[in-house]
């Protein structure tokens, strides 16, 4: 897990998945289990799911966003995704609920001066929330910033509701902590590294001396003819020229074999 500091300020939390998992979301395998699984959250909203035509199988949009929120129902909260007005009634009722209606109105029914983050994250027994903006490898669009800043400038400032942070400090990497006057955080959506294993290199030729043999750098050769050829060599006998090189690399190699027991090599 990594915490770092985005150059907006705004806390970023990494989340990796695993290559088929996107796969099969985009294949639209996916998404009917998710809805299955959390049938009755609001990030699985049955009414807008039903009717949407950015989902697979017709599109597929949401796969960090909804891989991001199940996440957060597994730790037993919930959240809002497709929660503008027009997107989905009840999705914005319960925004509205959550942030104070004038809240809800100024920054969730319009997408002028850009889009709220996408998750609204809460706890459904205490209404606590806070929002987290998932990313790909993307960055800030220009509009992000200012308008992630008005909305916290708003949760601060202006709103008369009684909102309250939602943290958890049992999974920093759910609820990282934000500091005062904070309400947003980024989890980065990436996938995982692929782990390459290269295939072995076949085990190189290990060549072996049989009876009478030695090796003397990848070669057999017969031991009575190396030691003769020694002698000739040592004597300054004129060998043909690649013999000539072969000894003046291997002599010193022959003359350990020559001085060693004969059994020893067979
Ligand atoms: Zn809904």
């Amino acid at each position: 897990m990594s915490v770092s500091r985005n150059p907006a300020s705004w806390l970023e939390v990494i989340n990796t998945y695993n290559a088929d998992l996107k796969s099969s979301y985009y294949e639209g395998s996916l998404l009917p289990k998710w809805r299955k699984d959390y049938a009755g959250s609001f990030l699985f909203c049955k009414e807008y799911m039903d009717k949407s035509l950015q989902i697979p199988p017709h599109m597929r949009r949401g796969f960090n966003e909804l891989f991001v929120g199940t996440k957060y129902l597994d730790a037993g909260y919930d959240a809002l995704l497709w929660c503008r007005r027009g997107e989905c009634k009840t999705c914005f009722q319960k925004a509205g609920e959550l942030l104070g209606d004038r809240a809800a109105e100024q920054f969730l029914t319009t997408e002028e001066g850009g889009r709220p983050p996408d998750l609204l994250v809460f706890d459904t027994p205490t209404g606590r929330f806070r929002f987290v903006e998932c990313k790909g490898k993307e960055s800030f669009t220009h509009r992000q910033v200012p308008k992630f800043t008005e909305i916290e400038n708003y949760l601060n400032h202006i709103s008369r509701a009684r909102a309250e942070l939602l943290t958890d400090s049992r999974d920093e990497k759910l609820f990282p902590a934000l500091s005062p006057s904070q309400w947003i955080h980024i989890a980065r959506v990436l996938p995982e590294k692929k782990i390459v294993v290269r295939p072995r290199k076949p085990d190189a030729w290990i060549p072996v001396a049989g009876p009478g043999q030695v090796v003397i750098g990848r070669l057999v050769l017969k031991r009575e003819m190396l030691i003769d050829e020694l002698k000739r060599f040592e004597a300054g006998e004129e060998l043909p020229r690649p013999k000539m090189s072969w000894w003046i690399s291997h002599v010193n190699e022959v003359r350990i074999f020559r001085s060693a027991p004969t059994n020893y090599f067979g």
